[in-house]
């Protein structure tokens, strides 16, 4: 069985290659052309001829194909589907902001959280994503959309810290300075609120944002649109968020989706801003986005502005996102594994 090189850390590869009885440089040097987009050993042309033919017969390089790219004419936005060494597919979508390059990453194929208002979740999870094709996705937008990438958030198809040691491991390959070299706080990391991985997250004192997917404060509304809440409620989350803000010195930033009738409610503002008194939070309130199998809403203007004006009221900063690439159904919870647009684009084009 041929071994995937690109998920290997430095580390791993320097002792695959002396094992080979190579120099010590020679394993940045295939660091660097793997972390540069290269999917071919022949065409890694200073090493020699033997060793090239070498790593071929111990490794394989992945490199995702693109199934679908959509451009929004609204705003610049992109989203990519990607079809995966082995057909399954999944989505990345790269946004344009004044601060840089910004792309969003899929953790799964699928999703095993179940929240109910979100459509990465229909079909449970498929399986996790490797370190690979984690950093496939940054490296292949770059190159694809010729523009440069300088901020990742793992906000897309899966949870990401039910991929824990994968994703571990792709934030030391895509910080690494011989490769894409993108800082820990040019990254951010969101969850559903999966209380032991936060804890263990904490424990690596990384300088990332970390998100937390909160959208309601109260249990009874939480439960009924967040299965994880019934392992984990509503303050059992927040004590974990308190120790992760004490432990790494970062403050943590909360996602509320406006769903209405669920989350609008102003006595829900009151108990939010209540509950995250003293902790220095921010909130990020995300209109909810359409998703035509959930049933659910979005809450209308005024009751957003209600909702903001009183978390303001008590002291807590909360901002509303914009809303990028909505012709394209990029927005938060849009993005599926899409496997039937991915059948559909592979029969349209002949010879393929
Ligand atoms: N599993 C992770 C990351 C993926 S989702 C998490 O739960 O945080 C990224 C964000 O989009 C989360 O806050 C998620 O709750 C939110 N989201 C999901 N579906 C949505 C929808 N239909 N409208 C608005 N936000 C949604």
């Amino acid at each position: 069985m041929k071994q995937d090189i690109k998920s290997m850390t430095p580390e791993e590869l320097q002792a695959e290659l002396s094992a080979l009885g190579q120099p010590k440089f020679r394993s940045g040097q295939v660091f660097s052309w793997l972390h540069s987009g290269v999917t071919h050993f022949e065409d890694m042309t200073n090493l020699s001829r033997q060793l090239r033919q070498t790593l071929q017969e111990r490794f394989f390089i992945t490199a995702p194909t693109v199934a679908r790219k959509q451009v929004s004419a609204l705003d610049g936005t992109i989203k990519y589907l990607w079809r995966l060494g082995d057909g399954n597919c999944v989505e990345s979508v790269v946004m344009r902001y004044h601060h840089g390059n910004t792309v969003c990453i899929s953790s799964e194929v699928g999703c095993p959280m179940g929240c109910k208002f979100c459509a990465s979740t229909i079909g449970g999870l498929v399986r996790r994503l490797e370190p690979s094709e984690l950093l496939d996705q940054v490296l292949f937008s770059q190159l694809d959309s010729g523009l440069p990438i300088s901020n990742i958030v793992l906000m897309g198809i899966g949870e990401p810290l039910d991929n824990f040691d994968n994703v571990m491991r792709f934030l030391e390959l895509v910080n690494s300075p011989q490769g894409m070299n993108i800082g820990m706080r040019h990254i951010s990391l969101s969850t559903c609120g999966l209380v032991d991985r936060i804890r263990e997250l904490a424990d690596r004192k990384l300088q990332l944002t970390l998100s937390v997917s909160l959208h309601a404060p109260d249990d009874a509304h939480r439960s009924a649109i967040m299965p994880v809440n019934r392992r984990w409620n509503v303050d059992t989350l927040l004590n974990c968020c308190r120790e992760y803000f004490e432990k790494t010195g970062r403050r943590i930033s909360f996602e509320y989706t406006m769903i209405r009738g669920v989350s609008d409610a102003p006595e829900q503002a009151e108990l939010l801003a209540k509950k995250l008194s003293g902790m220095q939070a921010h909130v990020n309130m995300i209109p909810l986005n359409h998703v035509d199998e959930t049933g659910l809403e979005t809450s209308t203007p005024q009751a957003i502005r209600r909702f903001q004006t009183i978390l303001e009221q008590h002291g807590v900063t909360a901002t509303l996102r914009r809303t990028l690439g909505s012709d394209i159904d990029a927005s938060c919870g849009q993005l599926r594994r899409n496997y039937e647009a991915a059948k559909e684009e592979a029969a349209c084009r002949p010879g393929d």
